[in-house]
């Protein structure tokens, strides 16, 4: 069953067995009937839905902002919108969007410690009051623009054991926050609490630990500048797939105990944060289409035994690459390993190739996977990317014209229920 939603999102509701599976087949042959071969995702909600129950389970204090940036995809949101969490937003167009999409005002914090004075006052206009901070010029934009905003102060902390790290472009070091308070206080500004972002691919539970403690430090100074502070915002940085597979529930325990050492429940502080990556990252599989390959004989293939006639390198072009769906390739270090797999069957004794894969760009720059040991291909052959839900979407450009991948959500019938997404997805 399909149902449209006003912004044109169509979910496809899977029922009677239906698998995420059959609908990419199905996608396939019907693009195959066409002679259409436009690259696509299918986007598994209930894939969202479980990361949300995993997150309840294992922070139960902690309000997940889900960050838009990651995937901005309308029926994510409008999934997150039914799951009550709330949305960090990172520009106007966000707001605009979560807005949009059933977000009330309150529910979204601004989390840019730099923004436009234009996208403050749409922020202001739209009832937007909470909102990051980390400098004395940010103080002053908010006083002229949005004098109730309601702050929050962005802290640099420790993210050397991330694999990206964001506090050497954001974060106010901690020599530099009482300063900060004052100058807020002297400007009549309200600052509610203390955020930080760890860094995207964590890999140690004790950064957060730190981080926390940190966090304690402000409110102390806070405290002794007579500023009530009563939210923290722990940021973003979680994932649950490849190598952080089981590291979630390690990280949560560890976040637990520092949540409960250094803010714990009496004190009243709410706790916020702003995940993207863990929420959506292994709802998204991409299919890809096999536009044009090359065959490359200067260079024989090693598995070869020295054949003459056997192929060396195997270029193949996509219909996506680094310029569209994958620029995740260049700029997301913390994006586990692309493998890239046929979509039609192939034998496990069948041969394999030393293999070049590359987007369709005229770009050599656009390389998906080099020295890629995979089956001979065929023009006209699909392969498919799990895992592709984040900085994928969101991140996409039209650089030569290629068309961005469409996109199909699908949910099984019973979270369809479940959570009454009939409401949400039906309503303006
Ligand atoms: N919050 C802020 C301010 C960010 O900059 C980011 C990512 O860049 C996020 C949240 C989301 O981080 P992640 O996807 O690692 O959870």
């Amino acid at each position: 069953m399909h149902v449209s939603s006003p912004e044109n999102c169509d979910i496809d509701i899977l029922e009677n067995g239906r698998t995420v599976k059959d609908v990419i087949d199905n996608k396939i042959k019907e693009l195959g009937s066409m002679d259409n071969e436009e690259p696509f995702y299918v986007a598994n909600l209930d894939s969202v839905y479980k990361r949300h129950l995993r997150w309840l389970t294992n922070l139960p204090r902690v309000k997940p902002f889900y960050a838009v940036k990651c995937n901005n995809t309308a029926a994510v949101l409008r999934l997150m919108s039914a799951l009550d969490t709330g949305f960090d937003c990172a520009s106007k167009a966000e707001i605009q969007m979560a807005l949009s999409l059933g977000a009330t005002p309150d529910k979204i914090i601004y989390a840019h410690t730099t923004k436009p004075l234009s996208h403050i006052k749409y922020a202001c206009a739209h009832g937007v009051d909470m909102m990051t901070f980390d400098s004395e010029d940010e103080l002053l934009k908010m006083s002229r623009c949005h004098a109730k905003a309601k702050l929050v102060l962005r802290i640099a902390v420790d993210d050397s054991k991330s694999l990206l790290k964001l506090s050497s472009k954001f974060g106010a070091r901690l020599v530099s926050v009482g300063k900060l308070l004052e100058r807020a206080g002297e400007l009549g500004l309200d600052v509610i609490g203390v955020s930080f972002h760890v860094g995207c691919g964590c890999t140690e539970g004790s950064t957060f630990k730190q981080a926390i403690g940190d966090a304690r430090h402000v409110f102390d100074i806070a405290d002794l500048l007579g500023v009530q502070m009563r939210v923290l915002d722990i940021g973003g940085g979680f994932s649950a797939i490849g190598e952080f597979q089981e590291k979630f529930e390690e990280f949560s325990e560890v976040i637990n105990g520092a949540l409960d050492e250094f803010f714990p429940p009496d004190s009243g502080v709410q706790i916020i944060a702003e995940p993207g990556r863990y929420y959506v990252e292994s709802a998204f599989t991409l299919a890809a289409n096999v536009i044009a390959r090359r065959i490359v004989s200067d260079d024989m293939d090693e598995h070869s035994d020295g054949e003459e006639n056997s192929p060396g390198r195997i270029m193949y072009y996509l219909n996506d690459g680094v310029f569209g769906s994958l620029s995740c390739i260049v700029h997301d270090p913390a994006h586990p390993n692309y493998e890239p797999y046929l979509h039609r069957v192939v034998e496990s004794s069948e041969r394999r190739y030393r293999s070049v894969i590359w987007g369709p760009t005229c770009d050599s720059f656009d390389k998906v996977i080099d020295n890629y040991w995979i089956p001979e291909l065929r023009v006209g052959d699909w392969l498919l990317l799990d895992n592709m839900g984040a900085y994928s979407v969101s991140a996409t450009s039209d650089f030569n014209g290629f068309e961005r991948a469409h996109i199909y959500p699908v949910v099984t019938a019973e979270t369809w229920h479940a959570l009454n997404l009939s409401h949400t997805f039906n309503n303006p």
